[in-house]
């Protein structure tokens, strides 16, 4: 099945009574005939549920299409994305080792990995695609390598093939934050990535309706049980090692489950993935240029722009567009401010993926916990406006912005 045929019908089975989406079951337990039937689900000898934190038919429903989407083996869908992330990073690490990570990051991964330093994780910083540094980086006591696809808000391309070959020469798996882009601009895992997570709470949903995250595995890595001792009970598992693990211990003690209705919403709104995303990349795409030609003031940030300093690596790893988020630098904080307050159309707030056009000031929001280092890396500057476009009429959000262009310069 080609992208939009696999958001409709992938992974999904047939209901038993014809319904043409899965059910909501909306319940915490599930009864089984006998005891006999009962134990052996908890002893993972037959397939069937238990107990909603540990999975649920809904939810099942949701992971099975972004396993095929992502093209992996397996997903875990959970709460939200930093919940996803965290059972991904706590699945395989231990207190003495070691993260090597790309410093343009979402601020709530570096929060998260702030936080990890206090059970003995520590992080060490790299300058997205510089190799030498990144080799430089990594000793006997890294176990992981990650990355955003896109760097939100820096907007840097990281060449997910080079880095997954760094990774690999090492032993260590390569993980990926796909939330910006999603698997309808790449399917990281067939670039070399190991495992990958989506924020589902954005572009998958769509509509701004429900927090979720969900993490696939492509079950290539090979888990070395020295390395990774934590795993060693569950190689014999072969390629399903990590999901195993996640499943049996993790995902339900940590109980960040994602809840069966919030699984029914994200599903109705994949369906409209492949649609939304051409819209918006092509929004944002033609918004982006117009404001590159037609205000030479104003530095435009996007992959898709000639003058992005990673446009060719975009070019040679994505397909069908460049993503629809772009950073505007307006001169100062007080234009930014005043610019966002003249924009009539997007919504001034903390958050991507929507169908309707957000903007923030992520200096003094989502990067105001940040040190100026942290800033500095993740392309935040004073001046800076990230725009996350939707699907609206392309002439009115022009019209929308000459408008708030106008107010800033007079
Ligand atoms: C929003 C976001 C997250 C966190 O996801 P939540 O669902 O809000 O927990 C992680 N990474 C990126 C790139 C994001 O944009």
């Amino acid at each position: 099945m080609r992208f939009n045929t696999s958001l409709l019908h992938a992974g999904v089975q047939r209901e038993i009574n014809g319904s043409t989406l899965p059910p909501v079951y909306q319940t915490s337990a599930f009864e089984q005939d006998t005891a006999a039937d009962l134990e052996k689900i908890f002893e993972n000898k037959a397939p069937g549920y238990c107990y909603t934190r540990v999975a649920n038919p809904t939810v099942t429903a949701f992971e099975n299409r972004i396993t095929k989407l992502e093209g992996g083996i397996a997903s875990v869908a959970c709460a939200s994305g930093m919940a996803a992330l965290t059972n991904v990073f706590l699945n395989i690490l231990r207190s003495g080792d070691e993260i090597v990570s790309s410093a343009s990051l979402y601020g709530g991964t570096i929060d998260l990995f702030e936080d990890l330093s206090a059970f003995g994780i520590t992080t060490r910083y790299v300058e997205n695609n510089n190799w030498k540094e990144i080799e430089a980086a990594i000793n006997e006591h890294t176990r992981l390598i990650f990355a955003e696809t896109i760097g939100n808000p820096c907007l840097d391309v990281t060449d997910i093939k080079k880095l997954s070959q760094i990774a690999h020469s090492h032993g260590i798996p390569l993980i990926v934050d796909n939330t910006t882009s999603t698997p309808y601009l790449i399917r990281v895992l067939e670039h070399g990535a190991d495992i990958v997570v989506n924020s589902s709470s954005k572009y998958i949903n769509g509509s701004s309706n429900a927090i979720s995250g969900v993490l696939t595995d492509s079950g290539k890595f090979k888990w070395d049980k020295e390395k990774y001792p934590g795993l060693a009970d569950y190689v014999k598992f072969g390629p399903m090692a990590f999901v195993a693990k996640i499943r049996n211990g993790l995902f339900r003690n940590i109980g960040a489950c994602l809840a069966p209705v919030n699984a029914y919403l994200n599903l109705i709104g994949i369906e409209t993935l492949g649609l939304r995303m051409e819209r918006e990349c092509g929004n944002a795409y033609e918004l982006a240029q117009w404001i590159e030609d037609t205000y030479p003031d104003i530095k435009v940030n996007y992959p898709g722009l000639k003058s992005s300093p990673w446009h060719d690596i975009a070019d040679g790893e994505l397909t069908n567009g460049y993503g629809a988020i772009f950073t505007l630098r307006v001169g100062s904080k007080e234009n930014a401010f005043k610019f966002i307050d003249s924009l009539t159309i997007p919504y001034t707030l903390s958050n991507i993926g929507d169908t309707k056009t957000l903007v923030i000031h992520p200096g003094s929001t989502i990067s105001l916990h940040s040190t100026e280092k942290q800033k500095e890396d993740a392309g935040v500057f004073e001046d800076l406006i990230r725009v996350s476009v939707g699907i609206e009429d392309i002439e009115d959000l022009k019209e929308d912005f000459a408008n708030a262009f106008n107010v800033i310069k007079e």
